[in-house]
């Protein structure tokens, strides 16, 4: 199974929440206490270890794991540009939490400081910083843009008469230049670049749910309904 990118965002929710009970329990010592402890507690470790995100990262590695293992092998890819590819992509991860625990240690401590009710607090927490929709979408647009990564490594290695096609989810979220790029139908990867530069490698937007793969059966042309979806956006 591949990971969910929903996961992640229900884990940060999670942190969410726990850093608000947390919150209610630091109300009953005094100020003082509180903000020294506050400044003290190193809150990447609390935030991984005790509140979890941790172990969705090691989640989120296997998920790397099995999005390798979906991807069709046509052409062989190095071990270790595979191992660079999912590393940086955790060390990214691994950033973003601990400067997103650095925020809310700011924001504990300052509630603290204006006396602020538990309800006032998950207000800013809710509001300021990383929030659980970002978190989705950072898992979601790495794991699509190592898919595409990997697909790059291989189709540099194919012949030039190679075809492609545009895959991924058609619905009232796919922008209008992938609705294009699928209905274009079958390419070689001159065309497609010519005809988008960038979005082989890069998709279409930030978040971008939709990557190349080799054309081999008919059944994953698709041009038909991104047709219809291409009008639906329009009327809508
Ligand atoms: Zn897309």
């Amino acid at each position: 199974m591949s990971y969910d990118p929903k996961d992640f965002e229900k884990a940060w929710s999670d942190v969410q929440d726990m850093m608000v009970r947390l919150y209610g329990k630091l109300k009953d010592k005094s100020r003082a206490q509180v903000i020294r402890e506050m400044a003290d507690v190193d809150m990447d470790v609390l935030i991984q270890k005790e509140f979890g995100i941790g172990g969705e990262l090691e989640k989120i590695a296997a998920g790397y794991i099995s999005e390798l293992k979906a991807i069709e092998a046509f052409a062989p890819v190095e071990e270790s540009v595979l191992q660079a590819l999912i590393k940086m992509d955790l060390d990214v991860f691994r950033g973003k939490i601990r400067d997103a625990s650095s925020i809310i240690r700011k924001q504990v401590i300052e509630a603290v400081v204006g006396d602020l009710t538990e309800t006032e607090f998950r207000n800013i927490l809710t509001r300021e910083g990383f929030q659980p929709h970002q978190a989705e979408a950072m898992v979601n647009d790495s794991l699509r843009q190592f898919s595409r990564n990997v697909t790059s490594e291989m189709a540099a290695q194919m012949p030039i008469d190679t075809l492609w096609v545009w895959l991924g989810p058609i619905d009232d979220r796919t922008s209008d230049e992938c609705l294009d790029l699928i209905s274009a139908g079958p390419m070689t990867r001159a065309e497609f670049d010519s005809l988008l530069p960038g979005a082989f490698t890069q998709g279409t937007h930030y978040n971008c749910r939709h990557e190349p793969r080799r054309f081999t059966e008919k059944a994953q042309f698709r041009g038909k309904r991104a047709d219809k979806q291409i009008t639906e956006n329009v009327q809508s």
